[in-house]
């Protein structure tokens, strides 16, 4: 049996080889390395994706997030409200940009933002909410939305750990982060769309916040050498775009390859007193970034380790809730006592997950855990 790890992106390369390296050793033919003709390709090509009007593509989804942020020209003070079960990113950029991270808690079975506290967590200072799509799986976006729409908040969706799913969104189904006003994504190499190195994007149907997104990843800048807004160097390596743009097309494959090991870890540990299996919510189909269980009876770091030995990956994603990071605890307002979260960072494990998992591995993986209970 291949060793298993936890994401495979060298057998996935394999798979892809030739593919991916023609499309690379055009762009050195070319040496057009910064905004070469791969960039503009990709954004066209993930415009037509996800049925969005404007892709903009930029260096990594954390700085997807911040521009995102920066283009709603908010000020110093100002409250965005977010969950506190994600990675740091999302809090990160609020924080550098002097705006107050607000944090929420999260649903124990979706990981998902609970739209209720969200409402009233609002205050007269709140200008935006950020939906994080966390593991795969959207957030409630219909009553996000609505909340939004009643208090007139700008949307960001994080979509990183969320790329190609789709979501019923009222009647119509949209891909997750074409929704809101403005969705972030990254292409950090072992996300469900990842490159060689760091890569992001943001999108939106809004033509002026695209423009102003446009300007912002260009320094501020329309025409060269002529400065219109405070903005940063944000772009798109041509090479990364290349490789994206060979990955995109097998995009909806990947995340079918996700789903079918998800269906089996489901089978495995659908019926299970001690594991939970995670919960895939109405109108949404899961791309499963992530396989998280939650483990029950302070079970999981014994688990965990007792994987090690078999040589089995996992990870604990994540291990402390935002609010409760030496960095934020003290400047981030939190409205709530955000129990579930700290519950969730106690008991949920994710198992290996990506495209290349073999049915013999993920029957070793799910036998030996099954072993471990009995
Ligand atoms: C990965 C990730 C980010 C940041 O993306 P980078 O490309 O690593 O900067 C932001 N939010 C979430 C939820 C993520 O998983």
């Amino acid at each position: 049996m291949q060793e298993i790890r936890m994401v495979d992106l060298q057998a996935q390369y394999k798979r892809l080889k030739p593919e991916i390296d023609e499309a690379m050793a055009d762009v050195i033919e070319q040496t057009a390395f910064i905004n070469g003709t791969a960039v503009k390709t990709f954004q066209g090509n993930l415009e037509k994706y996800l049925k969005v009007k404007h892709v903009i593509p930029c260096a990594n989804g954390t700085d997807a997030l911040q521009v995102a942020l920066m283009a709603l020209g908010l000020k110093e003070g100002d409250e965005i409200i977010t969950s506190t079960f994600t990675f740091i990113a999302t809090v990160e950029v609020i924080a550098l940009l002097k705006l107050k991270p607000v944090l929420v808690d999260v649903d124990l079975n979706t990981f998902m933002l609970i739209p209720e506290q969200v409402e009233e967590a609002i205050t007269e200072k709140t200008k935006a909410i950020i939906p994080v799509h966390l593991f795969g799986q959207g957030a409630d976006m219909n009553r996000l939305m609505e909340i939004a729409h009643k208090h007139h908040l700008k949307v960001i969706e994080d979509t990183a750990q969320a790329i190609g799913s789709n979501y019923q969104y009222n009647k119509q189904v949209q891909k997750l982060g074409t929704i809101g006003d403005i969705g972030c994504t990254s292409f950090f190499p072992s996300k469900n769309l990842g490159c060689f190195g760091d890569g992001g994007a943001c999108f939106t149907n809004d033509d002026d916040l695209a423009a102003q997104m446009r300007m912002i990843v260009n320094h501020g800048s329309e025409k060269k050498y002529h400065h219109k807004v405070i903005g940063v160097n944000s772009r798109l390596d041509t090479l990364q775009a290349s490789v994206l743009n060979v990955k995109l097309r097998e995009l909806d494959d990947f995340n079918d390859r996700r789903r079918k090991a998800a269906d089996f870890y489901d089978g495995a540990f659908k019926d299970h007193n001690a594991i939970q299996i995670p919960t895939r919510t109405q109108g949404c189909v899961h791309t499963f970034h992530q396989y998280t269980l939650r483990v029950k009876d302070g079970k999981r770091d014994e688990l965990q380790a007792y994987l090690k030995e078999k040589k089995i990956p996992s990870m604990v994603y994540y291990p402390v809730a935002l609010h409760l990071q030496e960095a934020f605890g003290h400047f981030m307002k939190k409205t709530h006592n955000l129990p579930n979260a700290e519950q969730l960072c106690k008991e949920v494990l994710s198992l290996p997950m990506h495209t290349e998992l073999s049915i013999e591995q993920l029957n070793y993986i799910t036998d030996a855990i099954l072993a471990f209970f009995e």
